[in-house]
């Protein structure tokens, strides 16, 4: 019998059969990545429904050399949560473990296990009049677990950071099978290395995270939702220090190209135009508060006024409804859809200095038009963060394979720009198998050496998520 047919009969009998699903059926739609790119296979999905469920998982695994891979919504965006397609790994599903073991208001924290869904924590939240200050559109899907090991971003990082600034605490099942606990809130604690912080944005190759401190703020009382035009992304970015410099209270500030717009009012049912007339460039605005004597739809009002008074808009509107604004902000989630119905799209998630990414966004844009004729780059998105989904898509006249042709040439051709510019070229998705190849050419040798360190240290045996992040 193989190692892995040893670790699943073991798994059973120590577990039980809910543990262990091998019915190819059941486990068919987790192998594939979710944009449908990457096609793996896994002889088994374990799932277990506590931490010491996965801590006797992943010692089993130890135990016989089979590699895991961990896996929460499979929402991830570079392919990390599928398994090689050789059949070498087991997949470690922790959708079981979707407990909310506590929530308070007294802390402002909420305890929830790996598997617990990104809107199931929002709901629960609310009802204690309280809020998990990060969200996203794969919201309904993602866990707790995946954005923890991507280090998730989404649309209100500007004013609250990423899931590392939110995390207080993490357990989790370290490469040995031992039990690592950091859950609890400690101001400060200066023992050395972070390990909540190394496991966070590790994609599942130092550990299984089983559950997560989260820190939560109050319930917004009220929000102004805004569309301006304006004449380009510097202009955007004016406008947004303009705004930081007069309130506290802009939580998100996403840009959206005209080019993205006319995408999104083509292909997805029920949008409309938020501005009349053409703006080449456009940008929601969300502000947000928890007073509910404050009218922070009033002083947008006030502001957006100033900022027209001043040119640094052209053109805004406030949604007048709850409706319109979900409405707008309909529009800007629909952007990567509208993009697929259009045609082929090679997606990039990267980053440059804030500062940087107004020149940087026009003159990559041209480089890549100029160097690949006939095809459209366009980025839309976090420009507060200097974070921008650049996207290129194919022309009308694209052979249908396009993406497989080109694809890596204009990659590489993109990742030379933002690397050239100081930036980053994964933003918030990270690394998986789809970045390996891109991340080992252009990392730096420090920054690989120490990544390699780290994971032989930890997983000496190789046996957590092989093959992601770590080329
Ligand atoms: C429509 C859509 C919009 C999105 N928007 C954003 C966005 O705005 N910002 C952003 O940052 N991301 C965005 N994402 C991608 C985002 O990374 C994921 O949605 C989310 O972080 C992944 O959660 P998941 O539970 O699906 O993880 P999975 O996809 O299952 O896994 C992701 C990675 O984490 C590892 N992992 C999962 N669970 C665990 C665990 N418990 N312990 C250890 N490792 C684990 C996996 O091995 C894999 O490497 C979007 C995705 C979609 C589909």
């Amino acid at each position: 019998m193989s190692g892995r047919q040893q670790l699943i009969s073991a798994a059973r009998e120590l577990l039980g059969p809910n543990a262990v699903v091998t019915d190819p059926a059941n486990i068919a739609t987790w192998v594939t990545d979710w944009r449908g790119r990457v096609h793996g296979a896994a002889p088994a999905m374990l799932a277990p429904a506590s931490t010491e469920e996965a801590a006797a998982i992943v010692t089993l695994a130890a135990e016989h050399c089979v590699p895991l891979v961990p896996q929460g919504g499979n929402t991830g965006m570079v392919a990390g949560a599928t398994p090689p397609g050789d059949g070498s790994a087991l997949l470690l599903s922790m959708r079981r473990m979707n407990r909310i073991r506590a929530i308070g208001a007294g802390e402002r924290l909420a305890v929830a296990e790996a598997g617990v869904v990104l809107a199931t924590l929002h709901e629960a939240a609310a009802a204690t009049d309280l809020r998990f200050p990060l969200t996203l559109g794969s919201r309904g899907s993602c866990t707790i677990g995946g954005l923890a090991s991507t280090n998730a971003g989404g649309t209100q990082v500007l004013k609250f950071g990423t899931m590392r600034a939110l995390v207080a605490g993490i357990e989790a099942v370290l490469p040995d099978g031992s039990i690592y606990d950091g859950l609890t809130d400690l101001k400060k604690d200066n023992r050395g290395y972070s390990i909540d912080q190394l496991l966070i944005g590790a994609e599942g190759t130092l550990g299984v995270i089983t559950a997560v401190a989260l820190r939560l703020v109050p319930a917004i009382a009220s929000r102004a939702v805004a569309w301006a035009g304006v004449a380009s992304p510097a202009g955007a970015l004016d406008l947004l220090r303009f705004l930081e410099a007069n309130t506290g209270s802009v939580e998100g500030f996403e840009l959206v190209p005209q080019d993205s717009l006319r995408l999104v009012l083509d292909h997805i049912p029920g949008t409309r135009p938020p501005l009349a007339g053409d703006h080449r460039w456009q940008v929601l605005v969300e502000a947000a508060t928890s007073d509910p004597g404050f009218d922070v739809t009033a002083e947008m009002q006030r502001l957006l006024a100033t900022a027209l008074e001043k040119r640094i808009i052209d053109d805004a509107v406030i949604a007048a409804s709850e409706a319109q604004a979900e409405a707008f902000w309909k529009i800007r989630d629909s952007i990567s859809e509208a993009e697929r119905a259009e045609g082929q799209t090679l997606a990039h998630d990267i980053s440059v200095p804030v500062a940087a990414m107004p020149r940087f966004l026009v003159e990559a844009s041209a480089e890549v038009e100029r160097s690949f004729p006939r095809v459209v780059a366009s980025g839309f998105g976090h420009l507060g963060d200097g974070n921008i989904h650049f996207h290129v898509r194919a022309g009308s006249h694209a052979a249908p394979d396009w993406y497989n042709q080109e694809g890596e040439a204009i990659t590489r051709f993109v990742d030379d720009l933002v690397t050239a510019a100081g930036g980053s070229i994964s933003a918030e998705h990270g690394i998986g198998q789809l970045k390996l190849r891109e991340f080992e050419r252009l990392a730096s040798p420090a920054r690989l050496h120490a990544l390699r360190a780290i994971k032989q240290a930890l997983d000496p045996l190789g046996i957590m998520n092989p093959g992601k992040l770590v080329p």
